[in-house]
This record gives C-alpha cells, structure tokens and sequence, in this order.
C-alpha cells in the first residue's frame, strides 16, 4: 500500500472564541491510500491544543508510510491500525488520518459502505447539532438566521456573559440545545448554580462543564445535576469511557481524540454495555473526516458533525444534512468523493 499526504489549512466562515483565544483557521493534512489502483482518503484536523501540527503529522505519517509499504492487502486491517497505533504515542488526529483511509480503501475493495461494515443502517442516523460560538448579541441573530435549516442548536458557554447569550437566543427561538462549556467554568458550585438555571431553558445537556482531571468535582456535579453532564475534554481513548462511568452520564467521543473509526466503534460499544450516553463530535474538518465519523452516528445518542458547515474551503462532498437529519449516501467506504484535485 502506498501512502501519500497533503497539509491543508481550513478557513472557518465565522472565527469564534473558545476557552482557548480567538480561531479563524485550523491546520489539516489529507491522507491518499492507494492499493491497486484505489484510493481510500483520509484527513487530520488538528485543533493547536492539542498538540499536533502540520510538522508533527507528516513526521507521523513518513513512519506510517513504511509500515504500510509491506503490506499488499489490507485484510488484517485491526492488526495494521494496531501496529500504525504502536509507531509512537500520542498523535491520534495523525492517526485517525490512516484509520479512515484505510477504512475508505477497504470500503470500496469490498464494495460496502462503512456504516454496513460496522452492522449499523443507515437511516437510524440522528440529527447533527449546529454549533453557535460565544459572541455578541447582534451576531448570534445572523448565526441563528444561518442555523434555520437545524432543529437543535449547540451553544458554546464559558464566558463573562453566559446567561445573556442564552436569553438571547430563548428571545429568538425554542429549539432544543446543548450546551459545551469547554472547561470554561472554574468552581463546581457555580458550576451547579448555571446548571440548574439552564435546566429551565429547554437544554438536553451540559457538555465539559469543569477543567479536565477535576473527575472528584465532575462526580460531585453529576450527583446533583437535574441535566446530563457530558465529558469531552476528559475522554480520549477507549480505556477512558470505563474511568467516567457513574462521574459523566455520556461521553463525546472524537475520531481524531482517539485514533479514528476502529476505535470509536469500540468505545461507543463499550459506553452502550456501561450504559452511558454516546456523542460523536468532530474538529473543523471538511466532508472527509466528517462523512467518516457519520458512518458511526447511528449508534449515538447525539451527533455533532457540523465541521463543513462551518468552513469556507470545504475540499469534499460526502455526507448530506436534510433539515438537520444526517443523509448517508450509499457510496462504498466512507462515502466522499473530492471536489477538486487534492
Ligand atoms: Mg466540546
């Protein structure tokens, strides 16, 4: 197999304001499989906080190159992620980036979807949210006009003026939202206070309320929550889900947090048997990674997988909302096909 790459960046068509500063771009690297004449297409989205860059994702991927170089079919594929996983720690947006090629090329060899290869169908896929940053009043109104098409709306909290951006919004609309504080409130008891008044607010519930490794704090939070607390920043990797049962009621799991659709799968099993929530989210990303990630989605409580809509470059067509609900298509692989030569 024969692995080839391209650093890209993403221009988001509204910069936004996290816990982590301002953002109007993200760093990507496209990802081409080609076995026999096939393609399988893959890509990193690599958010600076965590750690991966441009330069890190292409040292990751040379080393991936070799690996793959001896292998002349891809039918072991878990033993191939396994050694790809193996290669160095960390790196899991680089990692991802194979695992979805792969999953791609393996999708159009056998001529089947991915989401058929993970036994799912496709029309149990839920809505995605549409995610609204921080920002002022004024334009919250133009963001909420763009989000018209989406029946639940993702709001992300964590600033000075919580309370008013949410009045702001119940001004406009009732759809149902979730909210994402991204560590972005700092005492458990306020924490508690925001909650209970958001519990009046039509919220179905509070993603990543606390600083990550505050799990005493989290689990304190969740005793007396009236809503659901979802983990984020606190869920990487499969042998997570298990350390948040009984702290979180659900975890939102990532393709690039965990090294990609492999383990996604079995994390999502593993938070169904614990009887957790399940949330698949995304970074910025265009159609590729997230067209990947919504082969997954009808095993999920929720989705998250607005990446694209919120991107000026998006590179790929792929998975398709219609009034919010996500459309699988029926092509093989994860179901993309790129807009312009890569
Ligand atoms: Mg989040």
């Amino acid at each position: 197999m024969r692995l080839t790459y391209l650093p890209h960046t993403l221009y988001f068509k509204h910069p936004f304001i996290i816990a982590h500063g301002m953002r109007t771009s993200t760093p990507v690297v496209f990802t081409e499989i080609e076995l026999d004449g096939v393609i399988g297409y893959g890509e990193a989205s690599m958010p600076p906080y965590l750690g991966e860059n441009h330069e890190t994702v292409a040292a990751f991927l040379n080393k991936a190159k070799d690996v793959l170089a001896r292998y002349t079919t891809i039918d072991d594929l878990s033993g191939i992620l396994n050694e790809i996983d193996s290669l160095d720690k960390n790196n899991t947006a680089a990692k991802a980036s194979v695992d979805i090629a792969l999953h791609d090329l393996l999708g159009k060899i056998t001529n089947k979807p991915c989401y058929s290869m993970f036994g799912l169908k496709k029309q149990d896929a839920p809505l995605t949210f549409y995610t609204l940053g921080i920002d002022k009043p004024e334009v919250l109104v133009e963001k909420l006009r763009e989000a018209e098409p989406y029946r639940i709306l993702k709001i992300k909290l964590g600033s000075d003026n919580d309370k008013e951006i949410i009045n702001t919004i119940r001004s406009i609309t009732d759809k149902p939202i979730s909210v994402d504080v991204n560590q972005g409130w700092k005492e458990k008891e306020y924490a508690l206070e925001m909650i209970h008044w958001l519990s009046g607010q039509h919220v179905l519930f509070v993603e990543q309320p606390l600083p990550k490794n505050r799990l005493d704090d989290v689990a304190w939070l969740n005793e007396r929550s009236p809503l659901d607390i979802i983990a984020d920043e606190d869920v990487q990797r499969f042998d997570d889900v298990q350390k948040l049962q009984g702290i979180y009621k659900g975890v939102n799991i990532k393709l690039m947090k965990c090294t990609g659709l492999f383990e996604a799968n079995r994390m999502m099993l593993k938070a169904r048997e614990l009887g957790m929530k399940v949330l698949i989210g995304c970074m910025s990303e265009t159609s590729c990674a997230v067209s990947a990630a919504a082969q997954l989605s009808p095993l999920c409580d929720w989705a998250d997988l607005d990446g694209p809509l919120l991107i000026k470059n998006n590179c790929f067509e792929g998975v398709q909302f219609e009034l919010g609900k996500i459309v699988l298509n029926d092509l093989p692989g994860i179901g993309v096909v790129p807009t312009k030569a890569l």
